[in-house]
């Protein structure tokens, strides 16, 4: 069928190509990053966890939910060598499929960063992306200060401050 130099253009493509079927889920998992997969417990609860149940009725491939900035970064650098298509999912108040919800894909969880380390020498707060509104509330009950955020209680850090807020809505 191919001539020998037909298999080395196969053979020098095939290495040249990103990982494009590698699978990352895998990948990470490998790298010590929390990875959930279909029918598991964990994997089926986050699912519950959109406003819309749309977006829930999408089955990433697995989710992926890195507990630090440098676990996030070993996600993205990941990502660049293969061509699965992924998602970032943090409240899940966004009620588009396929913005923080996925089919078929990575679904990258901010759940598990979820810190909220205040700082009394200078009022400032480091707040995870993955916490609601009300959690970030929550963490900085005692300090006798409070954020400005979402009108809900449920709706995301990461989402409201980087995803697209509808900050016409007065808050
Ligand atoms: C019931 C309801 C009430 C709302 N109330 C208000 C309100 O009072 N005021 C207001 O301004 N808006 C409000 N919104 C809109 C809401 O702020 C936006 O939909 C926001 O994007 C939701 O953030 P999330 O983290 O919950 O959503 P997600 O669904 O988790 O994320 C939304 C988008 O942000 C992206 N994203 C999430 N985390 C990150 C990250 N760390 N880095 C980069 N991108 C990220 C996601 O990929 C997705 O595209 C409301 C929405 C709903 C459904």
């Amino acid at each position: 069928m191919f001539g020998s130099n037909g298999w080395r253009a196969l053979g020098l493509s095939l290495a040249l190509a990103p990982q494009a079927l590698a699978d990352i889920c895998a990948t990470l998992k490998q790298g010590g990053i929390d990875v959930e997969y279909p029918l598991t417990l964990d994997y089926s609860n986050d699912l519950t966890k959109y406003w819309s149940a749309a977006c829930g009725d999408l089955k990433p491939t697995c989710i992926a939910a890195p507990s630090s900035a440098a676990e996030m970064a070993q996600v993205i650098k990941n990502l660049h060598d293969v061509e699965t298509l992924f998602a970032v999912k943090s409240g899940g108040h966004m009620p588009n499929n396929g913005f923080a919800s996925i089919q078929d894909g990575l679904l990258v969880s901010t759940k598990n960063l979820d810190q909220v380390d205040y700082n009394p020498d200078d009022h400032t707060a480091i707040i995870g992306p993955g916490l609601s509104w009300e959690e970030a509330q929550k963490g900085l009950d005692g300090t006798g200060r409070c954020v400005v955020g979402g009108r809900l209680g449920g709706v995301g850090i990461g989402g409201y401050m980087l995803g697209g807020k509808s900050s016409w809505l007065g808050v």
